[in-house]
Parts: C-alpha cells; structure tokens; sequence
C-alpha cells in the first residue's frame, strides 16, 4: 500500500511537472531594433525624467529569471535586416536579408504561429507599423521579397491567424491598389475589419483585422505624439487579450505583438521618442504579466528584438550622463520636421521663428543651454539647409529636415547620448522570458533558438 501511493505521489508530481511546463497562452513581444542600450537607457531616462513611475522606471520585464543574450546575424549578413531576423525568430531557419518566412534556397519554412495554429490555438499578430510589414508577415507569409506586400497580405487573408493588428495594409503604389481595397478583399474572405481597438475587443467570434483610423498612415502615431482618441500598441495589446481571453480559453493561443515604430525612430536617431516606444513596449508587456497572474501555470512571455538600430551610445564622452535635459523634447523628430515644414510654407523663414519653435519643442536656450560651437552649426545648417535648400536626412524610412536631425542630434548629445548608425548593427539582442516553459529558454545563443523553444514550451517541435 506504501508503495502504491508513493507511486501515485510520484506520478503526480510527473504529470504537475508537465503541466506546468506546456505553455497554453504564449506571449511573443519584439521590440523592432531593440538593442540592450535602448532598454537600459529607457530605465535611466525615466528615473531621471519620470519620478512618478513605479520601480524607479524599471522597464515591466526587467526581472524576468531568463535575461539573456541572443545573436542575429542572417544567412547573408552578419548585419540581419528584420525580414531574416522575424524569419529565423518566427521559423527557427536563417536566411538571406529581404527574404520572408522562406530558407535561403527560397523554400517556405513554417513558423510557430502556423505550428500552435495547427495544434488547434488561436493565433494573432499585433503592430503599430503597417500588418504586412516584415516583422508580423513572418508569422504567416512566405515570400521572396518582403516587399511582395500584396502577395504577403493574399497570404495573411488565407491564413488562419485569428487576429492582426496594424496600422494600415502597405501596397505598392505602382500596382494601383490601395489599403481600402484590402480591407474590401478582407471583407469578402469574412473577415471582421475595425478600426478602433476597443471594438475589436468586443469581437466574439470569427477573424478580426485591426487598423488604424487613417489608411494612409503607414504607422501610428509615435508615443510622444499621441494626441486624445489616438490608438497605440498598448491599446492593440489589451484588444487581443480580451479578444482572445473571449474567444481562446480553452484553446489556447498564441500572439506575437510588435513595437516596430521603435526601429523607425532608432533609424532617425530620435533618443526621446526611442525611450517613450520602449516605454510604449513596456506597458503592453505589463497586460500579458496581469493576464499571467490569472494563468500563471499556463503563460509564457516572451521578450526580445530582432536586431539593434542606430548602435546608440550612453556615455559617450567625459564620463558623463545628462538625462534630464531630454525631459525638454516634446514630440519626435518626424512632428518637428513636419512644424519647420509649416514654418517654411508660411513664408516663416526668419532666424527668430526658428529659435522660436526650437525653444518650445527642444528646450533650448531657456532649459537647454547651448555650447558656442552647437549655436554655430545650427545658424549655419538653417542658412545653408532650411533657407537657402530645403536639406534632408534619409533615414530608411523618413525624410526628415536636415536643420531637425541636427537639433534633435544635438539635444541627444547635451545629454551624452550618440549613435553611430542610421542603420542596424550586428549587436547581439536581449532576450528576456518568464512563465510556462521558461526552461526551454536557457539554452538560447541564437535567435533560431528562440522558434525552438516557443515549438517545445507547447509540447510540439519545429520539424525540418
Ligand atoms: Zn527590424
């Protein structure tokens, strides 16, 4: 009898092991161009500016028990783009940069999205980029180019992912199909499209695609831009969550949310606005640690980026830091181009409307004092850039005013932070992950590695 029930106690023990492990409600979230500076930055950032924020403005998943390091090169590059990068995350294959969600011979690779789908979870993918653009597609498209956006989105409309979130579908121009005639095509296959996230919230049944609520907006606003009524990743986040807690309870699911205008502001080098998307990030991770406490046995999250933007720098000179003085920026660099863009069409080109509008966006001169040798470069580049030619800097993909990127450039260093990059650098990424199947995770060097351990915290494998 002794025996019989220490058995049973063991077999108890077993199956509590295993149940614990397999991961029912998994939580992919990648910060597009997420480098460990950007993170910690974010945390030093908002201790110095943000006193109200709790833990001293710790990032939500910085005390996750795996915090760990993982390389990202592609098949074609020791610099991946985020295609090869979403690819090899997604799908566990390396490939060759532009390539999406095949291997690098061009075959179709299936990604954990495909794979939890075909174990019967519901799936989703949520960004505040475009919804075909290349971190989500990796989910559920296999292309050869990232930028086949029609074929990306036929693929996604005859996919089985359940929810997608983004801010518009991207079409190419030439082609003379338009984000309206997507929805259309959307609509036709039954899917529910809204463009408010608290209306797809309510859906209890069915496919749902989420927009932003003007098409023509390639992504959302930026976190320091948000005006009232405005939707961002977080509100894409508690969307599907309440989607999926409605629709997905019994079968689990899996959801995969990017922060990807991240990159796009890590590419301008746009230090405050890198830090409100990082923080943007945060609180969205925050919501799948609350839904955690309800399913803590059966919750996986999932932290990381794709690749590191901009090779951002903290300390850069004389051993010194200045945070506070970026308390000054109020928007991003895109909404300052777009004001001296306003300025120049108002026929506002004195040296004092400038100074003006660079007071009040920047700080500077009241707030932010100006070195001798930074007032020279900013006369100069408004003369020669913003008076005599309208100068740009092209980033990947923004044109903003030359005389912007050099004020912002300057207000980043103020505060002794510099880039060295308007593009990615091989900078090995974070990974941070807590929950159901943490264990699979320890052994991550690679972000292929990341693929084969979601495959494994659901009891499955990644067959190649
Ligand atoms: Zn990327």
């Amino acid at each position: 009898m002794k025996r019989l029930l220490t058995f049973v106690a063991m077999l108890l023990v077993v199956v509590s092991v295993s149940a614990q492990q397999q991961a029912k409600y998994i939580f992919l979230f990648i910060g597009d161009g997420m480098g460990i500076n950007h993170i910690y930055g974010t945390e030093l950032y908002n201790a110095a500016i943000h006193p109200e924020m709790e833990n001293n403005g710790r990032v939500s998943f910085s005390r996750f028990p795996v915090r760990t390091f993982v390389s990202n090169h592609s098949s074609s590059s020791l610099v991946t783009d985020s295609s090869a990068a979403a690819t090899a995350i997604a799908s566990g294959v390396k490939t060759v940069n532009g390539y999406m969600g095949v291997d690098a011979d061009k075959r179709p690779v299936k990604s954990v999205a495909e794979l939890a789908a075909e174990r019967g979870m519901a799936t989703g993918v949520a960004t505040n980029v475009a919804m075909n653009h290349a971190t989500p597609s990796a989910f559920y498209s296999h292309a050869e180019s990232r930028s086949n956006y029609k074929e990306i989105f036929d693929q996604y409309v005859a996919s089985d992912i359940d929810f997608a979130a983004g801010a518009t579908v991207l079409c190419r121009r030439k082609s003379g199909i338009t984000p309206q005639d997507c929805v259309e095509q959307a609509k036709e296959a039954g899917i529910k499209v809204v463009q408010d996230a608290r209306e797809a919230a309510k859906v209890r049944k069915g496919r749902v695609l989420l927009l932003g609520k003007d098409l023509r907006k390639k992504t959302l606003e930026y976190a320091n831009d948000m005006k009232e009524g405005d939707q961002s990743i977080v509100d894409y986040t508690a969307a599907a969550i309440e989607y999926f807690e409605r629709t997905a309870k019994k079968s689990g699911f899996m959801l995969m949310v990017e922060a990807g205008h991240l990159d796009y502001c890590a590419h301008d080098n746009d230090a405050v606005t890198t830090f409100e998307e990082v923080n943007h990030l945060s609180q969205s991770v925050q919501l799948a640690l609350d839904f955690y406490k309800k399913y803590p046995e059966q919750t996986l999250i999932i932290v990381t980026a794709d690749h590191e933007t901009g090779g951002m720098c903290l300390g850069y000179k004389n051993y010194k830091m200045n945070l506070e003085r970026l308390a000054w920026q109020k928007h991003s660099i895109i909404s300052l181009t777009d004001k001296m863009r306003q300025l120049r069409l108002a026929g506002k080109t004195s040296w004092e409307d400038m100074q003006s509008l660079l007071r009040s966006e920047l700080g500077f001169w009241i707030h932010v004092k100006l070195r001798k040798k930074d007032e020279q470069t900013l006369r100069k580049t408004f003369d020669k850039y913003f008076v005599e030619t309208a100068g740009e800097v092209v980033s990947l993909y923004n044109h903003n005013e030359k005389l912007a990127s050099t004020a912002v450039g300057i207000l980043n260093k103020r505060a002794y932070i510099d880039w060295i990059s308007l593009d990615h650098t091989g900078a090995q990424v974070p990974l941070y992950v807590k929950g159901a199947g943490v264990e699979h995770f320890y052994e991550c060097y690679d972000n292929t590695d990341i693929a084969r351990a979601i495959a494994m915290s659901m009891g499955a494998k990644l067959e190649r």
